[in-house]
């Protein structure tokens, strides 16, 4: 069957197995000779793609809750939508969320996602307790970070490339409503910007939305979204059941538009638009589009047409991070790449092989897939990883070797370990034969 992942590029040919227990996964990593295991794909190029993939789809069952300590334990192909729906009502919430709920816990651990809270919560990998591993061999392995460190480091963030993710144990976080305590400050420019975020640190949630075409003094412009858990004696008065939100209203984009239909005028104006409508100031705003405001637009993807998309996500050091992000931007502006899509987040520290954070600030631009977008792509590379940076394997689909290891220092110890649980290289994705991993 054709699958193709979150950008619409590539488009495969593949065959997809859907196992339903256990012992029909051994099955199918016995069988295959390569294979790469996937979710719900919602990464954006080829890191789910092989010719042969593993889907999770109905490996979806919640296995247990335990509610003295916000333990919950639950199959791999368990969704963060089902995850929310059930837990929010019972006042927990998931210690770290990417901006979508449409993935699945095992591509959530193998991607070490991050949220708008990785300054002070760190990515997925901190918060998960324990792992089931189903190796090239057939046996399953529980992978704990005390027990097993290095394969439990190289699993999580290790894009599938050490084995099937059949369980996660997730520490969950309490929450007494399902409302977020919103604060907006808008910025004149990225310095501006990243000044407002370093003041906030405190803040558990920041994110900013940058208008990417903005140029000279506007270079940079955007507005920094602060965020809460809101208490029940904040907001109490105002909803009866502070822990039920109401579900928003969800629109599709019901066709492929055609090539044209974003160009450098469309999302200029869009981004202008967006900037003007922000206000600064504080609200009481739902969860759901504090932290998913895209996925109230189904198939959004399909705006950028046939050719598909790509984001260029990078992360660069936290020491001398504005002027580095000012020079990124003004050759992104120069270039008139339009960049629907821009967001700028502050990290902490993190371990993990190849998870993609570092203490520092990480920016996601997304563009339609053009000759002209991969030119830029190659200069601002070499701008990223010159200056300490690295991009975030999850969101690429371009990446050549030698970005790949500049960036990832532990990309070494990373091999070691999958060789020594997958000594022939069964677990491989395009991706990975891409940026050398075999
Ligand atoms: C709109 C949007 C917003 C996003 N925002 C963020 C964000 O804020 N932060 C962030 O970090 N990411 C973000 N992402 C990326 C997304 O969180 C990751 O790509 C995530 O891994 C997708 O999960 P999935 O279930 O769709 O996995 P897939 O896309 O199918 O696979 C992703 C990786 O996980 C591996 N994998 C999947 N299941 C298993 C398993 N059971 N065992 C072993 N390996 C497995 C795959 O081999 C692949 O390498 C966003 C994506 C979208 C589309």
């Amino acid at each position: 069957m054709k699958v193709t992942n979150w950008g619409n590029y590539p488009v495969i040919d593949a065959v997809v197995h859907e196992p339903r227990t256990t012992d029909d996964v051994r099955r199918i990593v016995a069988e295959e000779r390569e294979l790469i295991p996937r979710g719900l794909g919602r990464c954006y190029g080829d890191s789910s793609l092989n010719h042969t993939i593993l889907s999770t789809r109905h490996l979806d069952h919640f296995i247990a809750f335990d509610s003295s300590t916000g333990l919950l334990t639950c199959e791999a192909g368990v969704s963060f939508a089902d995850i929310v729906e059930a837990m929010v009502p019972r006042g927990w919430f998931l210690p770290v969320t990417p901006g979508t709920k449409f993935v699945t816990v095992g591509g959530a651990v193998a991607s070490d996602v991050h949220g708008k809270n990785h300054h002070v919560a760190g990515s997925l990998s901190s918060h998960i307790a324990s792992l089931k591993l189903l190796l090239a061999s057939g046996e399953v392995r529980t992978v704990t970070p005390e027990g097993e460190p290095e394969l439990f480091w190289a699993t999580c963030g290790g894009m599938g490339l050490t084995g099937v993710i059949l369980e996660a144990a997730i520490r969950m976080k309490r929450i007494e409503t399902a409302y977020i305590r919103q604060r907006i400050v808008k910025n004149r420019n990225i310095d501006e910007a990243v000044e407002a975020f370093e003041r906030n640190a405190e803040w558990t949630y920041s994110v900013a939305w940058i208008d990417c075409l903005a140029k000279g003094e506007h270079l940079g412009r955007s507005a920094l979204i602060l965020g809460e858990h809101a208490t029940q004696a904040e907001v109490g008065f105002r909803y009866r059941d502070p822990l039920s939100a109401e579900r928003p209203l969800s629109v599709a984009v019901p066709f492929m538009f055609p090539g044209f239909a974003l160009n450098t005028l469309t999302v200029k104006a869009f981004n202008a638009l967006r900037y003007a409508t922000y206000r600064n100031g504080d609200s009481f705003v739902e969860y759901e589009p504090f932290f998913y405001p895209l996925d109230g637009i189904r198939s959004w993807n399909r705006i950028y047409g046939r050719r598909g998309f790509t984001q260029y996500q990078f992360v660069v050091p936290r020491n001398g991070a504005a002027a580095l992000l000012r020079r990124i931007l003004s050759r992104i502006a120069e270039s008139g790449e339009g960049s629907f899509l821009a967001v700028l987040k502050l990290f902490g520290r993190q371990e993990g092989m190849l998870s993609f954070p570092m203490e520092g600030y990480t920016l996601a631009l997304d563009f339609a897939m053009t000759p002209e977008a991969l030119r830029l792509f190659s200069e601002l590379d070499t701008l990223v990883t010159e200056n300490g940076g690295r991009l975030y394997l999850t969101k690429d689909v371009r990446m050549n070797p030698e970005t790949f290891e500049r960036g990832y220092a532990k990309a070494a110890r990373f091999k070691e370990v999958k060789r020594s649980v997958d000594p022939h290289g069964k677990f491989l994705s395009l991706q990975s034969r891409r940026v050398g991993i075999l």
